[in-house]
């Protein structure tokens, strides 16, 4: 399926998620005072909110090829503040409806579908909280995610079971009909996201061939299918991803095993699979130290940061630091691919020391239209390349040895203040913003 259609079926279907309920409850309800009737539509429009909110994070692919994660962790998001918003409305709906229903907030004298409503809406305000305050509260990633995993799981059910236990919506058929659609798509997608993909899938099998030191805090874990050899898996399919997309990765197959993800730095036109790794932290260390053989576990591709986008003339690539590694899979599949258009590529790293791959990169000058300009922040005594900020003049610079410079689309993938420095200089340029693509290895 083309990236247009798949991103358009993807837009109808979330389009008719969050409307639907809403819009056939108007089309079939019985006619009711006005409170009671934004009471219903507030309530489905949250429900839908909440199902779509849950799904988004799926680890869908074709979801995450189409827009790309950062933009489905936006929506996401987004989702989850209007659906507490939706929630907050609903029940001001329902006692302006019958001011008595105030009474329903009684949680120990009010009936069961009450309760789950008071439930829901406390779990969603805790779970935004908890979102919004993640980083000043200085809660791990690992404990937040799980706090944020099980409130989700929470708030969902219980709206569920409240929604069930209101008889006037789902006597109605149609509308049982749909809200049973809503839900059993929620289940489905959370069985192939926990179950078939987290514990049974044999495609997510790999192992360690080996770990190859790029420098003292860098590292690159090679990894195969299990079904070594051609690339395939023990049932025929094959691995393939686009050059810089990313993949999960975790050590064990359990439901509560950690995963962080990490770009694909390979080539997808080899055997192997290439993971360049920062080691920051307590995962990123134990990858490490993997004895070849190990088990490794991979879910992707993920992720639209990729240089197959169709038709364009050539490419600016921007990394910072260890964001060279999904350049570094666009220009050996490039390589790989005999593509003769131009890349530029910008690498933007502390100190000498931080600047990677640059023997291979000098290896692939000779064979593709390939310029490289670093520069670095820290510069060392001797150094006279570039130095400090990504400026207009130094992207002028680069631009000079392009012959339809308007011709280029841009990836820039590092910390937060490269990627707006590049942003704002893109900008200054009149780059189309159609034509740029930003990857920040910070979505949460
Ligand atoms: C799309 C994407 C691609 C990435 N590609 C690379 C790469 O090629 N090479 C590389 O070195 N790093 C990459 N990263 C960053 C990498 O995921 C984190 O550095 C790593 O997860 C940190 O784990 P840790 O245990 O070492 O450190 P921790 O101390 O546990 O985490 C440090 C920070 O990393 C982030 N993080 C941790 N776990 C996750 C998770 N499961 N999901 C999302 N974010 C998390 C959180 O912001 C956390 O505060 C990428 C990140 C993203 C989002």
């Amino acid at each position: 399926m083309s990236e247009g259609l798949q991103r358009t079926t993807w837009l109808a279907v979330l389009g008719a998620a969050i409307v639907g309920p809403a819009l056939l409850w108007l089309a079939t309800a019985p006619a009711e005072p006005l409170w009671t009737r934004l009471s219903v539509i507030s309530g489905l429009f949250a429900l839908s909110a909440l199902v779509c909110a849950a799904v988004l994070p799926s680890r869908l692919r074709s979801l995450n090829r189409a827009f790309g994660i950062e933009s489905v962790m936006e929506v996401h998001r987004f989702l989850g503040i209007i659906a507490a918003v939706l929630v907050l409305a609903h029940l001001a709906c329902v006692v302006a409806a019958d001011p008595t229903n105030v009474a329903l907030l009684d949680v120990p004298r009010a009936p069961g579908r009450a309760v789950a409503a008071v439930g829901a809406t406390v779990a969603i305000m805790l779970l935004i909280g908890a979102a919004i305050l993640r980083r000043r509260l200085r809660l791990s990633y690992e404990a937040w995610r799980w706090t944020h995993i099980s409130l989700g799981g929470l708030v969902v059910i219980l709206s569920a079971a409240h929604v069930w236990g209101l008889d006037n919506v789902v006597r109605n058929a149609v509308m049982n009909l749909v809200l049973t659609i809503l839900i059993a798509t929620f289940l489905g997608v959370v069985v192939y996201r926990w179950i078939w993909r987290a514990l049974l899938d044999p495609s997510t099998e790999f192992f360690v061939q080996e770990v190859r030191a790029e420098s003292p805090t860098v590292s690159t874990l090679v990894l195969a299918p299990k079904a070594v050899g051609s690339g395939r898996h023990s049932d025929g399919e094959a691995w393939t991803f686009a050059p810089g997309q990313f993949a999960w990765l975790r050590l064990d197959r359990t439901l509560t095993a950690e995963e962080h993800p990490f770009t694909i730095a390979s080539s997808p036109h080899i055997d192997r699979t290439e993971f360049t790794v920062r080691h920051d932290g307590d995962f990123t260390r134990a990858l490490r130290s993997l004895p070849p053989g190990s088990p490794v576990w991979v879910d992707g591709p993920h992720g639209a940061f990729t240089s197959d986008i169709g038709r364009c003339g050539g490419f600016v690539l921007i990394a910072g630091g260890v964001g060279i590694t999904p350049m570094m899979s666009m220009l050996r599949a490039a390589a790989d691919r005999g593509d003769r258009r131009p890349y530029r590529m910008i690498v933007v790293a502390r100190s000498p020391e931080d600047l990677l791959f640059r023997e291979e990169l000098g290896f692939l000058r000779q064979s593709m239209d390939l310029a490289v300009t670093e520069v670095l922040r820290r510069p060392a005594d001797g150094w006279d390349g570039h130095t400090g900020d990504l400026g207009v003049s130094l992207l002028s610079l680069v631009l000079r040895s392009v012959a339809h410079p308007d011709d280029l689309d841009y990836f820039i993938c590092g910390a937060p203040r490269l990627v707006e420095d590049a942003l704002d200089v893109l900008d200054v340029l009149e780059v189309p913003p159609a034509r740029v693509h930003t990857e920040l290895f910070d979505f949460v």
